[in-house]
């Protein structure tokens, strides 16, 4: 059966499932937004994988254990910061969204919740990456198999519309 996705407004520290993902920077050792509410949810062990970790490029994406928080694993992936849109942004969200569920699909993972990556600090225009967001996410589905469940964890109720509208679009 293909997975669900579906949309949800939360804090995504809270989220009682298998991985979260984090947007996280190259250099994987904390900021601010979602990656600050990660870090300061799941505590110090995190920031110490996160350190052994040695950084990670653009459009790439790691995986360490999720200490406190309720979920098993945090995926840490990283989106471009918004440059106008000709700085190849589009290709490395996409190429974010499909590292992370390639991840998350290694690792048996069942549910996961993913944040708006890029769209925070980063400044990427909602609606272009929410639907880069789903269209990755739906097309990368057939090769996690096990994957039963997606979230799109929304911090703003604005989120939140931009992507209940695209999953309907999409029948999803
Ligand atoms: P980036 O640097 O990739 O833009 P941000 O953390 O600044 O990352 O923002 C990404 C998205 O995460 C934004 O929509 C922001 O509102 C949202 N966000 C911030 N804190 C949380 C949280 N605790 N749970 C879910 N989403 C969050």
């Amino acid at each position: 059966m293909p997975a669900l996705l579906r949309a949800v407004r939360a804090d995504i520290t809270t989220l009682q499932v298998d991985a979260v993902v984090n947007a996280a920077n190259t250099s994987l050792l904390g900021g601010g937004g979602v990656d600050g509410a990660i870090h300061r949810a799941a505590g110090p062990d995190l920031m110490q994988a996160c350190r052994l970790l040695g950084g990670c490029p653009t459009g790439d994406a790691r995986i360490t254990r999720g200490y406190r928080l309720p979920a098993r694993y945090v995926i840490h992936a990283v989106g471009p910061v918004w440059r106008g849109g000709c700085s190849g942004e589009a290709e490395l969200l996409a190429s974010c969204y499909r590292r992370l569920l390639a991840l998350a699909a290694a690792h048996e993972v069942g549910s996961l919740a993913i944040p708006s990556i890029s769209t925070g600090i980063y400044g990427y225009p909602i609606a272009q990456a929410a639907g880069i967001a789903v269209s990755t996410v739906q097309a990368a589905l057939p090769a996690a198999a096990l994957l039963r469940e997606v979230i799109f964890c929304c911090f703003s109720a604005g989120d939140l519309a931009v992507y209940e509208n695209l999953l309907a679009d999409n029948g999803a």
